[in-house]
């Protein structure tokens, strides 16, 4: 059974894709954990399946949900973040070029640098914040991939998708976006001239902070996926079916944990702006940050629940507030329900470029009055 046509995303992410079992009629989707699969009479293969390295019933059905809720055509599911990342970069060619912000999730950052250093491939950085540097990382016939985050982490700089995929496009790159902190509900990379989306599904897509898992997201069916396709079977990269159908769970209540994670955190970047413990509150949200009309037209449903503060007092001032809050948990991670606070730069290392004063929230689902009280008490400190 199939939904009805025009039944929105947020309704095919609550009803994963409202698909009863005809058997039984069971309304949850089955997990099938079986790493291998019979062939029929005729020595067919049954639906394509054939190892679960290639994929499973349970992970095909969790990209079925997400290339969906991307308007996109196909999708790959991973067992981390950054294993997708890693495949993607493998189809990068020695010799050419990847452009980069130079302030991005550090993990994903360490693997260009990486490929930089081993692999004889090119890696321009450029500022999130300024379209000009953009395009000047950018190389005709030399970039082959352009890779955007936006939000970026930890800054929150956004960078307008459209503008970027066509600076892009005319160099002959593949454009890729890491639309891990905006999700789905909020921007829809492909229908902003993006080729590739790429989420950690760790983060919202889960939303509970129990499992690891990464996605890429598809235009089109084409040559260059069958390649990625390919390239997860060999790598061996592939989600487990028990962690695929934790994340269907997941995004069941994914469009309602985003919407209140959104409100909860404008709520606290309005208090927190203009606090005396503080210095700047970072959030695409705010009236004051820097791109807040790019964020307006490309946030459709809300700014997400990930916001930065630059603390007055420094690194070890900013520290002890990230150790003194009772319902921030002080933890690395994103997009739970429950809300973190982490100093970034402890996090990231000796390299990072990361301001020493910033304290990265992730805002979950709790109280939001609760949190800020709590936030006020360690800021009091
Ligand atoms: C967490 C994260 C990643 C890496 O994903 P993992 O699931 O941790 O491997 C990449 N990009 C962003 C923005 C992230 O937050």
């Amino acid at each position: 059974m199939t939904p009805p046509n025009r039944a929105s995303a947020e309704t095919r992410a609550v009803q994963a894709l409202h698909e009863i079992e005809a058997a039984t009629g069971a309304i949850v989707p089955g997990i099938q954990p079986s790493s291998t699969f019979a062939r029929d009479a005729d020595y067919a293969l049954r639906d394509g399946f054939v190892y679960s390295r290639d994929t499973c019933p349970t992970v095909r059905h969790a990209e079925r949900i997400i290339a969906s809720l991307e308007d996109g055509a196909t999708a790959l599911l991973f067992g981390s973040g950054l294993a997708a990342c890693a495949t993607l970069f493998e189809t990068v060619p020695a010799g050419k070029r990847i452009a980069a912000p130079r302030i991005m999730y550090h993990g994903v950052q360490d693997w260009l640098v990486r490929l930089r250093d081993r692999h004889g491939i090119g890696l321009d950085f450029f500022d999130a914040a300024d379209p000009a540097s953009l395009a000047a990382a950018v190389h005709e016939g030399e970039t082959a991939l352009l890779w955007l985050e936006t939000p970026v982490n930890p800054s929150w700089d956004v960078i307008d998708i459209e503008a970027a995929a066509a600076i892009g496009h005319a160099a002959g790159a593949l454009v890729a976006v890491d639309g891990t902190c905006a999700s789905p509900v909020t921007t829809q990379a492909l229908n902003l001239g993006a080729d590739i989306v790429f989420h950690s599904a760790t983060k919202y897509l889960n939303g509970h902070s129990d499992l690891t898992a990464g996605v890429l997201v598809g235009k089109a069916q084409d040559e260059s996926w069958r390649e990625l396709t390919w390239l997860r079977s060999k790598l061996g990269g592939v989600l487990g079916a028990f962690e695929a159908w934790l994340l269907i769970r997941g995004m069941r209540t994914l469009f309602l944990r985003f919407e209140r994670a959104s409100a909860s955190a404008l709520a606290i970047a309005r208090h927190l702006e203009g606090h005396p413990a503080i210095e700047r509150v970072l959030y695409p949200g705010l009236e004051s940050h820097p791109q807040h009309d790019v964020a307006k037209r490309q946030m459709t449903r809300g700014f997400g629940g990930m916001l930065s503060i630059l603390v007055h007092g420094g690194p070890e001032a900013a520290k002890r507030i990230a150790s003194s809050t009772r319902l921030f948990l002080p933890a690395t991670s994103l997009g739970g329900v429950e809300s973190l606070i982490e100093h970034r730069k402890a996090v990231e290392g000796p390299n990072s470029i990361v301001p020493g004063n910033l304290l990265r929230l992730s805002v979950g689902i709790e109280d939001v009055a609760d949190l800020i009280a709590d936030l006020d008490a360690a800021l009091r400190q």
